[in-house]
């Protein structure tokens, strides 16, 4: 199968080739060609596996030209070695935990995945994973790669200006994985960062490639979770999915999901106050904007940039888009009242991302007494401490990787917001990418 960019002015590519690329030539992302459902009794059987199971039959589904059920079972086992539990809060509402990876964020999931799809896919060629960051991405990659075989992943912070707690989950792994403090802004790793995919001199000694959130790599392993709602979407009347979004992978992943056999009913695009996307869905005007800042910071996205994959799936067909998604957006008060409330009332501590996807999932349920309804829950409430203690009145507890993290000696390299600087650090341990060996079965 070959895998095509949402601008359709790129030519077709190998799913490697996909794997290995950012956006494609013509600014578009990569999606699959085609999907093709699943088979109604492989869905039938996912009801009840677990997580690796799961993985295992969509991804060699979706992957079944590149990768075999048996090579990829391992690396699913290596990468989600955590559970993805459904914990019913209400009759009606249950919550899928996506947070109990290592970083305590959903993003573990795409991102470790990506890293053993990068190194299964590659013949011993030492990659360099490079990367901006402004605190949750960099610690998602970074814990995804570490002592993952021929890989190095740089990462490049702003000093001083990321949480102790992602400073900690970055700089203090050490092995294959090197923390830069840059002295300059997130916008400045950006900068350095771009500067160094464009600097080819540098690339035909140093095999850079990125690990953003566009990637496919780390978009695909997003599908696998939703099958944890087989049972349920099997049982329930009609079943809402509501999921907290701000670059809308997430949402793309459960459309996807949809797509290939999970019969969801509608999902709900659950923003903060950057609600290009609700509002698009509302009026059919869609106006992106420079972000704005929210307790619900991994969702401050103006510009969602898998919003452009959402359209190719449906063809920029509003109608159809309506059918399948509807969309509501909040304030930061609203959401610290929720997360209080739901304390209160039902015992169960929302963190700021996850607390917008019960607000939109209960205000979606109101209009529809027989559904059901999950929220993907996407950050542990201890990573948002400061937001969501005050909100519930109690103290949250560390759980144990956060814990460990901020114990750890930390070794960060400081470096200058120059690129002379960058360029010197990353061809300290030059690798030849003119021959690369991808390893293609
Ligand atoms: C990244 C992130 C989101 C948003 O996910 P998208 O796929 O970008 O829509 C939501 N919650 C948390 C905690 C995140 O880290």
């Amino acid at each position: 199968m070959n895998w095509i960019s949402t601008r359709g002015n790129s030519p077709a590519i190998s799913f490697i080739d996909a794997l290995f690329a950012g956006t494609a030539p013509d600014g578009g992302l990569y999606m699959p060609e085609r999907l093709d459902p699943l088979p109604r009794e492989t869905v039938d059987r996912l009801r009840g596996a677990d997580i690796v199971e799961i993985g295992t039959t969509v991804g060699s589904h979706i992957l079944r030209d590149e990768i075999t059920r048996e090579a990829l079972q391992p690396l699913i086992r290596d990468a989600l070695d955590f559970p993805v539990p459904l914990v019913p809060v209400t009759e009606r509402v249950s919550v899928l935990e996506l947070f109990h990876g290592p970083t305590m964020a959903f993003k573990d999931v795409g991102a470790r995945v990506q890293a053993r799809l990068l190194h299964h896919f590659t013949d011993g060629t030492p990659l360099t994973i490079l990367v901006a960051t402004s605190g949750d991405t960099g610690s998602a990659v970074a814990q995804a790669f570490h002592r993952v075989p021929d890989s190095r992943v740089v990462v490049l912070y702003p000093e001083g200006q990321v949480s102790d707690v992602q400073e900690a989950q970055m700089a203090s792994l050490g092995d294959n994985i090197t923390a830069l403090a840059v002295r300059g802004t997130f916008d400045d790793c950006q900068r350095l960062v771009k500067q160094a995919f464009a600097d080819d001199s540098l690339r035909t000694h140093v095999w850079l490639t990125p690990a953003n959130s566009i990637n496919l790599g780390r978009l695909l392993p997003q599908v696998f979770y939703y099958f944890v709602l087989a049972g349920l979407a099997s049982t329930a009347k009609r079943l809402i999915v509501s999921v907290p979004s701000g670059n809308f992978g997430n949402l793309t992943a459960g459309l996807i999901a949809k797509r290939i056999g999970l019969s969801v009913t509608q999902f709900v695009a659950a923003t903060n106050v950057n609600d290009a996307v609700p509002e698009y869905l509302k009026t059919g005007r869609y106006e992106p904007r420079p972000s704005i800042a929210t307790v619900a910071n991994a969702m401050d996205v103006g510009a969602p940039s898998n919003f452009e994959r959402v359209q190719a799936l449906y063809n920029s067909d509003l109608a159809a888009l309506r059918h399948d998604i509807v969309g509501f957006a909040y304030e930061d008060a609203q959401v610290i009242e929720e997360i209080g409330r739901v304390y209160q009332q039902h015992g169960y501590v929302l963190d700021p991302h996850s607390a917008i996807a019960w607000l939109a999932l209960k205000d979606r349920l109101a209009a529809d007494p027989e559904a059901s309804g999950v929220l993907l829950a996407t950050a542990h409430p201890a990573k948002f401490r400061e937001v969501v203690e005050p909100a519930i009145g109690r103290s949250v507890e560390l759980p144990r990787p956060l814990a460990d993290a901020l114990s750890r000696p930390r070794q960060s390299v400081s470096m200058p917001a120059d690129y002379t600087a960058l360029e010197r650090f990353l061809r300290a341990t030059p690798t030849s990418s003119s021959e690369l060996p991808i390893r293609t079965a």
